[in-house]
């Protein structure tokens, strides 16, 4: 049995295990009924001086991104992008130096998010996935499995981009459209905290959701295995 899928739910939100004070509803799959143990040892995690102030800062930043927040009921009223987000909480931190992990196919919008990053003060350390100049044959890759068969190419160096925004000792990474599974690697290596600025979606723009938002209409081969 699946002890925890909140995807799935459809209890309104208003009623909630999750949501609520005390009273709340919930699935016979719900991870607050499952989990309470579990919950209340992360809740202990959250005390540790590793992640204490990053979390509560974090919890302040989400609030601070909605306008007009009187008391009483609230229509949500988002009024911050995510560039504006990143910064506001990196200088919440107090962080100085950030990195940014990029997607060389975006150089030109790494430049944008650099002069942007920079203008605001911070100081920047930035790499670019193909860093290193390493060929993909380095990682066993065949030349019929290369971007463009029969030619020279030079690998995804996410665990590269890490160790270097290691070395530059940055204090909060930001990503920029690192492939899927780059991206798995640079977070699994990377020493300080990161945050994904934009995902990669080489159809849609970068907004991986419009696929998503579509799958009912003009995107319903994602659930046909067309
Ligand atoms: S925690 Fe339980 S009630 Fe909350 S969304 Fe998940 S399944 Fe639903």
């Amino acid at each position: 049995m699946i002890k925890a899928h909140c995807a799935k739910c459809r209890i309104p939100k208003a009623e909630r295990i999750c949501q609520v004070k005390e009273g709340g509803r919930h699935p016979e799959f719900c991870p607050t009924v499952h989990y309470r143990e579990l919950a209340e040892e992360v809740t202990e995690v959250y005390r540790q001086p590793e992640y204490a102030e990053f979390a509560r800062l974090a919890s302040i930043q989400e609030a601070e991104c909605y306008a007009n927040r009187a008391p009483g009921p609230y229509v949500l009223q988002p009024s911050k992008t995510r560039i504006q987000e990143t910064m506001e909480f990196a200088r919440k931190l107090g962080c100085r130096k950030l990195g940014l992990a990029f997607c060389g196919g975006l150089q030109k919008e790494a430049g944008l998010v650099a002069d942007i990053l920079e203008s605001q003060g911070f100081s920047l350390a930035s790499v670019a996935c193909n860093c290193g100049g390493v060929p993909k044959e380095a990682i066993g890759i065949a030349d019929n499995e290369k971007v463009r068969i029969g030619s020279y190419e030079t690998m995804c160096n996410p665990l590269l981009q890490a160790e270097i925004l290691n070395h530059e000792e940055t204090d909060l990474n930001v990503m920029l459209a690192l492939c899927v599974g780059h991206d798995a690697l640079f977070l699994k290596r990377a020493k300080a905290f990161c945050t994904v600025l934009a995902a990669k979606d080489r159809v849609t723009g970068h907004n991986p959701l419009a696929a998503v938002y579509t799958v009912h209409s003009y995107y319903q081969k994602l659930k046909k295995n067309a």
